[in-house]
């Protein structure tokens, strides 16, 4: 089998509220590639803020040409194609080009064997926990609960909310009125995106500790691990981090210095899902345990395959599917808590022709 051809085009998706700062699309870049076999894979890269257009251009000037007459074998195209840009850089618009084009081969190597996806990976697992999560930093305090509420009403035992106010007084009043809302016994994770500085990170997990958080999420610049170094020190919770490392020789410098209790690769960040399940090889070995960064309909695909696993992300009303991007539901779902994937042959992703471009300039 050789591939034959590889297109590539670029969306914009307007998100049903913005989110913290302002963001209120997730841009799309979909990869067709077909094979000399009539077999098509379908592959994307997503990102909420820069990038997009980049990501495009690299895959349709660098990537694209390369890819015709070679064998569609996954991880061989990803190390050459990882070489071929090495000049634009490992991490970043690189990384997301890449994804894009390794999860359509992913997705051409499962339909041409007739598998699903999760079944060519090898299934580990029939479901995986997944929490509620929101980007809900801006949110009035009333607002906030009642999207607890939702998520509570919709079967969820586990919630991650968002913490980093200018004013800690108030993050400790939220989280207080979030553990209030979801008792005792229900998981309770709080995420800072990066915002900390260290005494500011001290100083709020000081506050914070009382709620019992699973984990705290960044609580300082994701590659600074000195700091986090110094931040454990100092407390007793378990740090997850990985939104913002971008490559494998990231996570693996984060887990030796012994930082990253919850690994939360995003597949499409670190190039895709050859990396990502090197990634979650190299956590696992560590004994850590990965929780994918949002793209539930794939991350879902994925946690049921790796090692080790904690939970997927549930985020509110930004599944591909909530923001109109797939033909088709995709077969993954959440239902009381828990994600699973039926998704037919390759990862079940078909995206529609009509979504609205990416503006240009
Ligand atoms: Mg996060």
């Amino acid at each position: 089998m050789r591939i034959e051809s590889a297109a590539v085009r670029a969306h914009r998706l307007p998100l049903h509220r913005s989110w913290d700062g302002g963001v209120d699309k997730n841009d799309l870049v979909v990869v067709e590639v077909a094979a000399d076999t009539g077999h098509t894979g379908t592959g994307f890269a997503w990102t909420p803020g820069a990038g997009a257009g980049a990501v495009l251009a690299l895959v349709r000037d660098d990537c694209a040409p390369a890819l015709v007459g070679w064998a569609p074998d996954p991880g061989v195209c990803w190390d050459a194609l990882r070489a071929r840009l090495a000049d634009a850089g490992s991490g970043g618009v690189s990384a997301m080009a890449l994804a894009a084009v390794d999860i359509a081969l992913w997705d051409l190597r499962a339909k041409a064997v007739g598998l699903p996806l999760v079944e060519l990976l090898g299934r580990r697992r029939d479901a995986v926990p997944a929490y509620a999560s929101g980007v809900n930093l801006d949110y009035p305090k009333d607002e906030l609960l009642d999207q607890v509420r939702g998520w509570k009403a919709a079967g969820h035992r586990a919630f991650k909310v968002k913490v980093g106010s200018a004013d800690p007084a108030r993050d400790a009043d939220r989280v207080a009125a979030v553990r209030e809302e979801v008792g005792p016994e229900a998981v309770l994770m709080v995420d800072a995106n990066q915002r900390w500085d260290l005494p500011s990170a001290v100083r709020a997990l000081g506050e914070l500790e009382r709620f019992s958080p699973a984990f705290v999420e960044e609580p300082l610049p994701a590659e600074d691990l000195r700091a986090h170094a110094r931040l454990r020190a100092r407390t007793a919770l378990p740090f997850a981090m990985g939104e913002n490392l971008r490559t494998e020789r990231a996570f693996a410098a984060a887990l030796e210095a012994g930082v990253c209790d919850v690994a939360q690769p995003n597949a499409v960040r670190v190039g895709g899902i050859t990396p990502f399940l090197r990634i979650a090889g190299a956590a696992a070995e560590a004994s850590v345990p990965v929780a994918p960064h949002l793209l539930p309909e794939l991350s879902t695909q994925l946690a049921l395959c790796v090692p080790r696993v904690a939970m997927v992300e549930d985020i509110d009303r930004a599944w591909l599917e909530d923001l109109g991007a797939l033909e088709r539901p995709s077969g993954v779902r959440v239902s009381a808590g828990a994600a699973t994937a039926d998704t037919g042959p390759g990862h079940g992703l078909e995206f529609r022709k009509d979504l609205p471009p990416l503006p240009e300039g």
